[in-house]
């Protein structure tokens, strides 16, 4: 099985105080291992710095049976959260892109600074390979313009860059191609809207492989409610806030991004738990819940106008392709607009890409796993292979 004939990328995405990390064989699409480290840094925590749990995670491949050297290792692919204006096809790292990448800091202070972090350490252990920087942003850098603008003095947005950007890009793109291939329809002929409902969440319009709306905007913070993100919010709640209750814009930001979303509003972010409190008819848990559908449903409803003519719905990520609860209600009552959700597929736990929808239904409705770390492999491979 190893062998140098094989193309095997080691993908890495480096958070504040976790690192995940997968060994991804970009031909054959196997993850040959895989994990994560949390709380890097934080005072209970024996794992001090992202050094130190990049080398956990080379112990902890090595304990897996996985020798590095001889895996057939051409490069690291580095998940960058936020590319700017500058970054939108993934990037061979040097040091001029690196200190490129640390000026984009500022737009993005929550989630670059540890990828950069990521990086540098990844390029001082693993310093033969390639390192690439795949970037969340550049599926939707190219958003038409009325949906990247947002309706501010133009001056004063173009001077820092304000326009929204879109995140959660890579998902968005592998997940309509995989619903394409599922439906053995050409890409370019279909409408799509992908939902990608996880920790953070992100619902896209997407006409013949082209995006045309997203919900995120100049950060992650914008659109659906999330786990701990509360989505979109009247801005005047900051300024609000920051006069009536005299927050600083840090600790607002840092409120809007950490504890609010459902688990702003039920003290549970994990769905699995949010459900089951639901069930049990814990009010907070069940206004979360309706909050958080209740936006979901909007901007279904928004894309399918951006779109005019949709051909598929997709649900996908921790939340779309496991909770069958949360697929029901976002697509209820909905057959006059075409979706049509059949209950027991619906219910069906089957793996891969699968239909929900009833066979009449004019919109076809599916589950479609992601799998960012396989397209982040692949864009590597094609870095690689143009070189
Ligand atoms: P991220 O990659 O953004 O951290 P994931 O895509 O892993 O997030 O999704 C995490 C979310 O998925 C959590 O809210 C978790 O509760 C939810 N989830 C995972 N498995 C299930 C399940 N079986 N039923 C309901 N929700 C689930």
């Amino acid at each position: 099985m190893t062998g140098n004939s094989q193309r095997v990328v080691l993908v890495i995405n480096s958070g504040s105080s976790s690192l995940k990390y997968q060994l991804v064989d970009a031909d054959s699409g196997e993850a040959r291992a895989g994990g994560g480290i949390q709380q890097i840094g934080e005072p209970s925590s024996r794992v001090a710095d992202h050094e130190e749990a990049l080398r956990l995670a080379f112990d902890q491949m090595a304990e897996a049976g996985v020798d590095l050297e001889s895996s057939g290792l051409v490069a690291v692919g580095h998940r960058v959260v936020h590319g700017g204006k500058v970054f939108y096809r993934p990037t061979l790292l040097d040091d001029a892109r690196i200190a490129d990448l640390d000026k984009l800091s500022e737009l993005a202070p929550l989630h670059n600074p540890p990828a950069v972090q990521g990086i540098k350490v990844a390029r001082r252990l693993l310093p033969d390979l390639a390192h690439i920087a795949v970037f969340d942003t550049a599926f939707f850098h190219d958003l038409p313009a009325e949906a990247a603008t947002y309706a501010m003095n133009r001056e004063l947005a173009e001077r820092w860059q304000i326009r929204r950007y879109g995140f959660h890009g890579t998902s968005h793109r592998y997940v309509s191609e995989q619903a394409a291939e599922f439906l053995g329809r050409p890409l370019k002929s279909l409408n799509q809207i992908v939902l990608h409902l996880g920790n953070g969440a992100s619902a896209s319009a997407i006409a013949g492989g082209r995006p045309l709306d997203t919900s995120m905007g100049l950060t992650p913070l914008e659109g659906l409610v999330m786990g701990t993100r509360s989505g979109d919010i009247d801005p005047s709640v900051i300024s609000y806030l920051w006069r009536a209750a005299k927050m600083g814009v840090d600790e607002i930001e840092s409120m809007l991004n950490n504890r609010s979303g459902v688990w702003g509003l039920a003290g549970e972010r994990d769905f699995r738990k949010l459900g089951a409190m639901v069930e049990s008819g814990d009010g907070s848990a069940q206004l979360a819940y309706d909050v958080f559908i209740h936006r979901l449903r909007k901007y279904v409803g928004a894309y399918l106008a951006v779109l005019g003519h949709t051909d598929v719905v997709s649900f996908t990520a921790g939340i779309g392709e496991n909770d069958a609860a949360v697929r029901r209600d976002a697509m209820a009552g909905l057959s006059e607009l075409g979706i049509v959700v059949d209950e027991h597929r619906n219910l069906s736990r089957e793996g891969g890409a699968r239909r929900i929808s009833d066979d009449d239904s004019p919109i076809a409705v599916l589950v479609v796993p992601t799998n960012e770390e396989l397209a982040i492999a692949r864009d590597c491979v094609e870095v690689l292979t143009g070189l």
